[in-house]
């Protein structure tokens, strides 16, 4: 649905329109324009200096021009003076290919010449902590197992009940909210939909819950490990493939273990061969190796995977088939860019597709007390370098992605891992200091 952004701005007395990109880092850059001055900015974009945010663009490039995507608009529930719109970067006349929602819109397209609509649905789940970010903000939050914990999650009845209503209100068709595993995390769950929109409703659901927490005096948080020894942000994806009406789901078939399809399993296969080398999307930044790989946390699980695995029902795996005609990827985290989540599901999956890949047996055992039985089960990246490496090394995903966008993302994420290593830390200090 294309439309009027100023006559959008007429109808719901709209005053300024907030046109909103996503950066490879993330962050999400936006200008505030005036209804006034929204009918030229439709046509040819907001400007901005590429160079001041994470694109890796130089001060001597020309401007990047932000084009909203009018079909993404939303009117802020919370602010109603005030829409978002998602844009997609443009120089000189040409898509940025390194920017996030123009790599993503290239594989949906992808999907779409192999006859594919790929539905998916996301959970990023979130801490609220004190506005400092020091701390949980619930005082009385320190069961040894919060999970589900009713008591806690009525005190925060005020921040999780806005953000639904919102949800509700967008027509996002929410279903449930609950205090998560660690203390002070929850997560809240709206129902799945085309990758893209999936994509931009994960990029608004982000900055709605970071706004309202911040208007109740909170911050919120999705760092994949915010504090050591509590379970960290995971943003699982549940994937499924359709007919391009959207009717038919061809990952479903009832005679097949799980129900999950032959092609789906192919998909599958694509995501199993390419997963450590697409961690370096899905568990972009040096903190999301805490949260994967991880010690027993203090309510006896992290329930983040440590291998390539993948299973039925069962939660300790990378991935989990709940129930049939999808499957749930466990793998990213609360760091992941939501465009880039979508985007390397697509290309891996594709990849499987097209080499008809074996996703290997099911190991339907709890992997974290008895993995060690599967012998052969590969490990995950031990940290982002490994990871980048591997993303280096495979041809396959840096070509669906793209070339200009795989060198701008491995030159940052290279620079974010050499900045850590640069840092002194006090365990070195104790540790080495007698050597
Ligand atoms: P769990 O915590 O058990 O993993 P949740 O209920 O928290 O599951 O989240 C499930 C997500 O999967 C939701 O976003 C839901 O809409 C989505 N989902 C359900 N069915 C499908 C499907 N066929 N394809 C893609 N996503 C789906
Ligand atoms: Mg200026
Ligand atoms: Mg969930
Ligand atoms: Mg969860
Ligand atoms: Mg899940």
């Amino acid at each position: 649905m294309t439309q009027d952004l100023a006559s959008f701005a007429a109808e719901r007395g709209i005053k300024y329109f907030m046109i909103s990109y996503t950066d490879l880092f993330s962050a999400q850059r936006a200008k505030l324009v005036p209804a006034q001055a929204i009918a030229d900015m439709q046509k040819d974009g907001a400007g901005f200096a590429g160079f001041a945010t994470w694109l890796d663009l130089t001060p001597a490039h020309p401007d990047l021009f932000a084009i909203p995507d009018a079909s993404s608009v939303i009117q802020l529930p919370w602010k109603k003076d005030v829409a978002w719109v998602a844009a997609d970067c443009v120089m000189d006349d040409k898509p940025v290919e390194q920017a996030p929602r123009v790599v993503l819109k290239k594989l949906v397209a992808e999907a779409v010449e192999h006859g594919l609509r790929v539905k998916t649905g996301v959970e990023p789940e979130f801490f609220l902590i004190s506005a400092d970010g020091e701390k949980i903000s619930d005082g009385f939050d320190t069961a040894e197992k919060p999970c589900y914990d009713q008591q806690a999650l009525m005190r925060r009845y005020d921040v999780i009940a806005e953000i639904c209503d919102y949800m509700l209100e967008l027509g996002w068709k929410p279903y449930q909210n609950d205090h998560e595993d660690a203390n002070g995390q929850f997560e809240m769950n709206w129902e799945y939909d085309d990758a893209l929109q999936t994509a931009d409703k994960h990029s608004f659901f982000k900055f709605m819950v970071k706004s309202v927490a911040e208007k109740h005096g909170l911050r919120a948080t999705f760092m994949p490990k915010p504090f050591k020894g509590l379970t960290g942000n995971g943003c699982h994806a549940h994937i499924s493939v359709w007919d391009l009406e959207g009717r038919v789901n061809a990952f479903a078939d009832k005679d097949m273990p799980f129900g999950l399809s032959e092609k789906g399993k192919t998909f599958l296969g694509g995501i199993m061969k390419h997963a450590s080398a697409l961690a370096a999307i899905t568990n972009p930044t040096v903190n999301s190796y805490k949260r994967i790989n991880a010690p027993r946390t203090v309510s006896g699980a992290t329930w983040a995977p440590n291998t390539v695995t993948w299973t039925g029902n069962n939660r300790t795996h990378m991935v989990r088939v709940p129930g049939p005609g999808r499957f749930e990827l466990r793998l990213p985290d609360g760091a992941v860019n939501p465009y880039l989540l979508q985007a390397i599901i697509i290309a891996a999956g594709l990849s499987g597709l097209k080499s008809n890949a074996d996703p290997g047996p099911h190991h339907d055992i709890d992997m974290y007390r008895d993995g060690h039985l599967v012998k052969d089960a590969p490990r995950l990246p031990l940290n982002l370098l490994d990871a980048l490496r591997a993303y280096e090394k495979d041809e396959d995903l840096q070509t669906a992605l793209g070339h200009a966008f795989s060198a701008a993302y491995l030159k940052l994420r290279h620079g974010e891992w050499n900045a850590y290593c640069s840092q002194f830390t006090a365990w070195e200090h104790q540790t080495t200091l007698d050597v």
